[in-house]
């Protein structure tokens, strides 16, 4: 186990939910005030895509997709590619396998017990941060959104970096991958009993960020 919300341990706070609900957002910002290191898990296993489809294979196996897993390359965690729609949905089947997760679990949870930088916490974002890898964390926050205005956010984002987008085959993908996430037998994407639900629907990250924060410092200061 982490350890993660052991009254000594590194405090971890579990950021869950959707595709572009904008947990990455939020979690970069919560580090940055409270001084914790990041980690998007999403990266890792779209990372283990990467790889999978750098090495001419876009539709693999279980095994396949463990060995690139236990492999991996975390050089791949800085390429553009990344971030390409191709490489998320491939990262959301890959993740739907047992041996793939397994894989993974060892690295996050040492992120959340001993955050690198000696820093005192760390904000991890996933789909199963909260039920799965830090069920210890003293925060958990568990955002969701509408389809609509997810996948407009996505919309937006590849525009402004001027990248081809299509608002019908971004909603359609949107819809698959919760489909996939919410729908797979392991670690599927869920709030824990415990998340505080954040609808990011209609909020400003100001306001997301400041509902948050506030979480965070309240259970800082029960833990003191
Ligand atoms: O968050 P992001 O869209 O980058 O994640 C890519 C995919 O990785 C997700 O669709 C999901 O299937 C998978 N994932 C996961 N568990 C996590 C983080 C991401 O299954 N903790």
């Amino acid at each position: 186990m982490s350890g993660a919300g052991s009254e000594h341990g590194a405090f971890v706070v579990a950021i869950d939910g959707p595709a572009a609900a904008g947990k990455g957002t939020l979690a970069r910002r919560l580090a940055d005030e409270f001084g914790f290191a990041y980690l998007d898990t999403g990266s890792l296993y779209r990372a283990v895509a990467l790889a999978l489809i750098r090495a001419g294979l876009p539709a693999p196996d279980e095994a396949e997709a463990e060995a690139a897993a236990r492999a991996l390359d975390f050089a791949l965690l800085a390429s553009p590619d990344l971030r390409r729609e191709e490489t998320g949905n491939l990262a959301s089947v890959v993740a739907a396998m047992p041996a793939v997760r397994a894989a993974l679990v060892d690295a996050q949870r040492q992120f959340g017990a001993r955050p690198p930088g000696g820093k005192p916490g760390a904000v991890i974002d996933g789909r199963d941060i909260g039920t799965v890898i830090c069920p210890d964390a003293p925060v958990k926050l568990f955002l969701t959104a509408s389809t609509e205005a997810r996948a407009l956010r996505r919309f937006r984002e590849l525009t402004a970096k001027d990248q081809p987008a299509d608002m019908a085959r971004i909603r359609a993908e949107i819809e698959a991958r919760d489909a996939r996430d919410a729908g797979r037998a392991t670690a599927p994407l869920k709030a824990a009993d415990d998340a505080h639900l954040l609808d990011t629907s209609d909020l400003a990250i100001e306001e997301v960020f400041a509902k948050a924060k506030a979480i965070i410092e309240r259970a800082r200061q029960s833990r003191t």
